[in-house]
């Protein structure tokens, strides 16, 4: 028998380790002299050296060629061909890193994805804020309860949110949990959505039971639409083996620099750094300085990368962040990820827009209908109106559609879970619900059925 060689120097390897990737990218590592905020307290302690030297070795939780056709779809959806549903967990937490939770948040997503793609009558690309969104940035370095104050709780990547010293401490070893953690979760969620589990009529089937809860009587026209075209699909022979496989990719706020360098390798197909943590990137509206290691980082990876945009940002702020970030105005490079609050949204975007088209650049606009519209409940709960979340969407696509230019996509604090953490709804989550159903441990999120009703009022609109 003769044996199959190997050649070993045409496998797509990557090199490991920071010492090799910062020997050939010593840019990398320019972050770690410019100004930096909401960084653990961490570097002194004894398990630091022993995590990082761990995080440089381990194997990428995702591919670069994966990475790369992430970056090809974003820029169809840039030019007005492919829309963006990215959601998730506002903090993912090492506890509810079940089979459960995780496949309910995918299933979600992908019945949202067949509503939106119905309405949008363009691809969908779907993306989860999972397996990496371990870490939080904070307004205040403390909490103060009943007197005690202990540093605040910045996401399971640095320290626990029970309310005890042990739990606060940042602890470094705690970023080799969150790999594994997103190790774990990734591996489910490829099985999940490669192994034929998310077949587009079983998908659809999952949306019955949605409408045929009597509150959302009001959306059983555009189903019954999406169940013709479905059917319609079948009749025609279309292919549903292939509808079997959906893309799926993942993305988180890279906000730890330790992790997010740890895990930057470089590929060996073309020699450029890639942050393996995670498909898609963004900074923080608390993170987007010009001059910030934020920014100076991950203006240095391949990834592409989105950057929040609050209520106070100027044209020009925008301007140079494209200038930063995506200096070669390559399409899917750079997404903005717009986040005004409902009140502000009409008058603060367009000019924006306005100018950022001017310059001849092309970014993808995504609306996060969830930041700017925080408050606090009566009675003591972080929470979000619903119809605050709808109004900043519908502000979002009717600037865009005065401007003539595209609005690109959605990005959701939401899970698979009957929660009740934002008010409102058809079947309207109240106050007194968050008592009990009250589970998330930092911004609140929609439930299974307000995100679903979201899809469908997008779809409705988006197919006007
Ligand atoms: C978030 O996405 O959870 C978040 C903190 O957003 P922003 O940076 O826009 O406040
Ligand atoms: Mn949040």
């Amino acid at each position: 028998m003769t044996e199959t060689p190997v050649h070993r120097e045409s496998l797509p390897t990557l090199l490991s380790g920071a010492a090799a990737t910062s020997a050939s990218h010593p840019e990398l590592d320019n972050w770690r002299s410019l100004p930096i905020s909401q960084q653990p307290t961490w570097r002194n302690d004894p398990g630091y050296d022993a995590a990082i030297a761990e995080l440089s070795m381990v194997p990428p939780l995702v591919f670069a060629g994966e990475v790369d056709v992430l970056r090809s779809r974003l820029a169809e959806a840039a030019q007005g061909r492919a829309f963006l549903l990215q959601g998730g967990d506002c903090a993912e937490t090492f506890e509810a890193a079940t089979a459960d939770k995780i496949s309910a948040r995918v299933r979600t997503l992908l019945q949202m994805a067949v509503v939106l793609t119905y309405g949008a009558s363009v691809p969908v690309i779907k993306m989860g804020r999972m397996a990496g969104q371990f870490a939080k940035p904070r307004s205040s370095n403390d909490e103060t309860r009943n007197g005690v104050t202990l540093p605040a709780y910045r996401g399971d990547m640095v320290n626990g949110f029970d309310f005890t010293p042990e739990s606060r401490r940042h602890d470094p070893a705690r970023m080799v949990r969150a790999y594994h953690t997103s190790a774990s979760t990734l591996n489910l969620i490829r099985a999940f959505t490669q192994g034929g589990f998310a077949d587009l009529r079983l998908v659809h089937h999952w949306n019955k039971g949605f409408t045929s809860n009597p509150s959302h009587s009001r959306y059983e026209s555009l189903a019954r639409e999406i169940d013709r075209a479905v059917r319609f699909m079948d009749a025609c022979g279309a292919d549903f083996e292939a509808l079997k496989r959906v893309e799926f990719f993942a993305s988180h706020e890279a906000l730890l620099l330790d992790y997010e360098r740890a895990l930057t390798r470089v590929d060996s197909r073309t020699g450029q750094p890639y942050d393996t943590s995670g498909h898609f990137l963004w900074i923080g509206e608390r993170t987007r300085d010009l001059d910030s290691a934020h920014v100076d980082f991950l203006s240095r990876v391949r990834n592409p990368i989105g950057v929040k945009l609050g209520p106070t940002t100027s044209a020009e702020d925008a301007l140079a962040l494209i200038d930063r970030l995506d200096p070669n105005r390559e399409p899917g490079r750079l997404t903005f990820i717009t986040r005004m609050g409902a009140r502000n949204i009409r008058e603060k975007l367009p000019s924006l827009v306005e100018k950022v088209t001017a310059s001849g650049a092309q970014v993808l606009w995504v609306t996060d209908p969830m930041h700017g519209n925080t408050v606090t409940s009566p009675n003591g709960y972080k929470t979000r109106n619903f119809d605050d979340v709808m109004d900043e969407v519908r502000g979002f696509f009717e600037v865009h559609d005065s401007l003539g230019t595209f609005p690109g996509g959605l990005h959701v604090e939401m899970t698979g879970d009957d929660v009740a953490e934002c008010l409102g709804g058809a079947d309207p989550v109240d106050q007194e619900a968050f008592v009990e159903g009250y589970e998330s441990v930092c911004d609140p999120r929609l439930n299974h059925m307000q995100s679903l009703e979201m899809a469908f009022l997008v779809a409705g609109a988006l197919s006007r």
